[in-house]
């Protein structure tokens, strides 16, 4: 497949950057810099860096202002969320099955024990990327891609690393993240560095 250059991916909307291409861009950025990538957030878990937190929260929030969801829905496609007992509780009764009912039709236990869904992408994704069940959607889903956690280096081995592969804001955090740490030097983190 030909992807085309990253900075077709972008345009200028009321002078901020978006990313009106999310997936394509994700796609390209991961071919070229992906290996890079990685070996910097494993890098990141050796070294001492004050401020990552807020830092990282600042980039969560600058991705998220130049992707949309709605443009991408990556996750909803290729992955499944983990189920909590609650998450099929509350949704079986929002449809008007029964727990056992919920689970026999789209549900599983994964080879480690965790509850998933059937089929990818998700049953409940519509054609116009938005969810059906959005109000009642698995906790998993409603705090995707979880860089908006605190204690970020806790989730970079068995989270961040995966999710850079999936979804577009986390390789643009990471990308913010690389830029300011590696290009510019700087180990001293604050809010305001993000996003610059
Ligand atoms: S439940 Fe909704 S948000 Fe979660 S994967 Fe399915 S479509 Fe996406
Ligand atoms: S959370 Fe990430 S993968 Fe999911 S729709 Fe938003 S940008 Fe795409």
């Amino acid at each position: 497949m030909h992807f085309k250059p990253k900075e077709e991916t972008y345009r200028m909307a009321k002078g901020k950057v978006r990313i009106n291409q999310p997936v394509r861009y994700l796609n390209s950025t991961f071919k070229k810099e992906g290996k890079k990538y990685t070996t910097f957030l494993k890098g990141l878990l050796r070294r001492r860096l004050r401020g990552l937190d807020g830092f990282a929260i600042a980039t969560h929030k600058e991705a998220f202002k130049k992707i949309d969801c709605l443009d991408c829905a990556n996750c909803c496609k290729l992955m499944s969320p983990t189920y909590n007992k609650a998450d099929i509780k509350r949704i079986s009764r929002h449809l008007g099955m029964s727990y056992d009912e919920y689970f026999k039709k789209y549900l599983y236990f994964d080879e480690t024990g965790d509850i998933m869904n059937r089929r990818t992408p998700c049953q409940f994704l519509q054609k116009d990327n938005k969810c059906s069940i959005y109000p009642v959607r698995p906790k998993d889903c409603s705090g995707y891609p979880h860089t908006q956690n605190r204690d970020w280096k806790l989730y970079i081995s068995g989270t961040h690393i995966q999710n850079m592969e999936y979804c577009p804001a986390v390789m643009n955090m990471v990308e913010s993240m690389y830029k300011k740490i590696i290009t510019e030097g700087k180990w001293n983190l604050t809010v305001k560095d993000a996003g610059k």
